[in-house]
């Protein structure tokens, strides 16, 4: 054992929405967990002031949802203004497509709920903060050398040693990067803007979908009364669009929306995320695993990123805890293969879907448009197909991990 090197059973590399979520659902196994994290925790400002909203904010689906119940942050995250939608509208700007999805349809209360991503993670460090048994580490992953008997980490400002590493590093993974796992890059050439708005009608806590051939707008409710937008277009456009004031901009949000929700005020700072379509070509290598967007990243037109990242790490908890249940290595490859097996092909299925879908509304073709509208507007009136679906992008159904699964599963 090297003096001055911290040991431990895991160790998680990004504290985000994925990272922080497993060594949560570990937090009871009695495994010494270290996250290595360069951004302090928990992320400032810790209880955001009345109008200070922060401008990452994802639709969670139920399935996740209920992952946080399982760790007990619901209900810091019901007071902490997550805001419910019970209605989903979609439709395509340039023909009469149309459906809308209902949580009545499910019978639930909610479709999903609109959750700053900061009130999240800090929801989940105040729960695990006190855990003996996880260490946070200020500090960023610089290099890895394999031994014998695990992992050495060199970070910027010491050593761990490990014997299983997990990256929840994010896009640019410099985990994924060190274990040379190669990535399918599939650029959309969009770019994704996002603000706070308010409209002059109200949402009534539902979220609005409008396609175009340039890409979708989305307006999500925010419990306040106020949207927050997020405006996936081409690079270009969404770098001419960057340069109007607000009043311009605020024009533009309202004609996307085709004044769907009335005149539009600018509320807050906007910021732009390029876009693009990403997957690893493994998820696993020897003592490594990877989760969220690390592993895959896709289009935000679904709302789907963070959700999935949160079902790897449940999946890969599941899967560890199992291991250790049947006293089998917790970082053996036939351990790491069943985590794998279980996520890759099924996000693999989401990831060409959303490309699919991202492709077949941007075509200009005049037969696809009216196939589109045809296929949607068929859904849109197909009370069991719509409910198939619905169940199926909300958690409801589908391949889900235990913890994800509703009581009645
Ligand atoms: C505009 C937009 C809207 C979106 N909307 C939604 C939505 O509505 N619903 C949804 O489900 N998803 C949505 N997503 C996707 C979602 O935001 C991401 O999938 C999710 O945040 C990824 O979480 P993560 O924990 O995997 O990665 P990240 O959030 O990227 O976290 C990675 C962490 O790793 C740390 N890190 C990086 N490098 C190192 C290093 N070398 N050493 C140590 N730590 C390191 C970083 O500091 C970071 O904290 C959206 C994405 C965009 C761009």
């Amino acid at each position: 054992m090297n003096k001055g090197v911290f040991h431990y059973d895991i160790c998680i590399v990004g504290g985000g929405l994925a990272g922080l979520s497993l060594a949560a659902l570990l937090s009871e196994s009695g495994l010494s967990i270290a996250v290595v994290e360069p951004t302090p925790l928990p992320l400032n400002p810790v209880r955001p002031a009345k109008d200070d909203y922060a401008l990452r904010i994802s639709a969670i689906n139920l399935a996740s949802m209920r992952l946080f119940e399982h760790l007990g942050i619901k209900p810091a995250l019901l007071d902490s203004r997550a805001s419910g939608y019970q209605k989903m509208q979609i439709w395509d700007a340039n023909s009469d497509a149309f459906i809308q999805f209902d949580a009545n349809d499910i019978d639930s209360d909610q479709l999903g709920y609109i959750i700053e991503n900061n009130i999240i993670i800090n929801s989940i460090f105040d729960i695990i903060k006190a855990n003996g048994n996880i260490i946070f580490h200020t500090d960023s992953l610089l290099d890895i050398e394999h031994k014998p008997d695990g992992i050495e980490i060199k970070l910027e400002k010491g050593r761990l040693h490990t014997q299983l590493l997990v990256g929840a590093d994010g896009q640019f993974s410099k985990v994924r990067a060190l274990a040379k796992i190669p990535t399918e890059l599939g650029t959309f050439n969009q770019t994704a803007l996002v603000c706070r708005i308010q409209t002059e009608q109200t949402h009534q806590q539902t979220a609005y979908q409008c396609f175009h051939h340039s890409g979708p707008i989305a307006y999500l409710p925010l419990m306040d009364g106020s949207s927050s937008i997020v405006w996936s277009c081409d690079t270009d456009k969404a770098a001419q669009l960057s340069q109007l004031d607000d009043k311009a901009f605020a024009r533009a949000i309202q004609d996307a929306l085709q004044s769907t929700l009335g005149a539009v005020k600018i509320l807050g700072p906007r910021a732009a995320f390029p876009l693009a379509q990403q997957h690893a070509s493994a998820y696993i290598d020897s003592r490594i695993a990877l989760i969220g967007d690390a592993a895959h990243r896709t289009h935000p037109l679904a709302g789907l990123g963070a959700n999935l990242g949160l079902q790897d790490a449940a999946v890969l908890a599941e899967t560890l805890l199992q291991a250790g249940q049947q006293h089998r290595p917790m970082h053996s490859m036939a351990t790491l293969r069943k985590y794998e097996r279980t996520r890759k092909h099924q996000n693999a299925l989401i990831l060409d879907t959303m490309a699919a879908f991202k492709a077949g509304f941007a075509s200009r073709s005049p037969g696809l448009t009216s196939l589109r509208a045809m296929a949607l507007n068929s859904v849109n009136h197909s009370p069991i197909l719509k409910t198939g679906i619905t169940r199926l992008a909300t958690g409801i159904s589908g391949d889900l991990p235990k913890i994800c699964q509703p009581l009645n599963f």
